[in-house]
């Protein structure tokens, strides 16, 4: 056993366990690690990976609702349209399919769609889920801090009424039972066209805000 403090190096007799082990496997061992690793490797390189297909989105209607609905923010607001999301309690499918607007499939922020972290910077407050008592608050803040003209876009059954969760101990109901909402869109969840299309419908409508 070494002293204390002493440090152990090359020609002191001593090994590490790898360095032992390593060099003590036999080559039938190693041509046996060999003939397993290899094929297997060769095949998971080669094969495809293995995922659901895509949905059919008609590309020309999804770019003729983003242009319509770019057109018309900067018509309203003079600039592209800026969504504050706010999850009160949803399953998060809701949340799925509004992120699927900027996936490389819809890719909507190339018509100035955006998704913000801050509702200082907010036009619409999307509203997913239903209104929990812990997300009542939270909501309220979020609201309060967006600047005027500002929506606020119920998405999905959840959000609309509390949906599947409506009566549960802790739903308060929908958006609605804590701000004015401008919009609802109905789905469980709704598809990434039915957001496009109601957010298209708000910015188009006459007289608000
Ligand atoms: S509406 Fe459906 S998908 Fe959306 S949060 Fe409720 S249960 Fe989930």
């Amino acid at each position: 056993m070494p002293a204390r403090g002493s440090r152990i190096g090359p020609g002191d007799g001593a090994t590490c366990r790898c360095t032992t082990r390593s060099a003590t496997a036999s080559p039938s061992a190693k041509s046996r690690t060999t003939e397993v690793l290899w094929p297997r490797l060769i095949r998971a390189l080669l094969s495809h990976p293995v995922t659901a297909p895509g949905p059919h989105v008609p590309p020309d209607t999804v770019s003729a609702l983003g242009a319509r609905l770019d057109a018309a923010a900067r018509a309203r607001l003079g600039r592209s349209l800026a969504i504050r999301s706010v999850d009160t309690g949803s399953c998060n499918a809701c949340e799925l399919e509004a992120n699927a607007l900027q996936n490389p499939v819809h890719d909507l922020e190339r018509f100035g769609l955006r998704f913000v972290a801050s509702p200082r910077h907010a036009d619409v407050l999307l509203v997913t889920g239903p209104l929990t008592a812990n997300m009542r608050e939270a909501l309220e803040h979020t609201y309060a801090a967006m600047p005027a003209p500002k929506w606020v876009v119920a998405a999905g059954d959840c959000a609309i009424d509390g949906g599947v969760f409506k009566g549960t101990y802790a739903v308060e109901g929908g958006a609605g039972a804590a701000l004015p909402v401008d919009l609802v869109i109905p789905g469980c969840p709704p598809t990434p066209e039915q957001f496009l299309e109601g957010l298209l419908a708000i910015l188009e409508a006459e007289g608000r805000p």
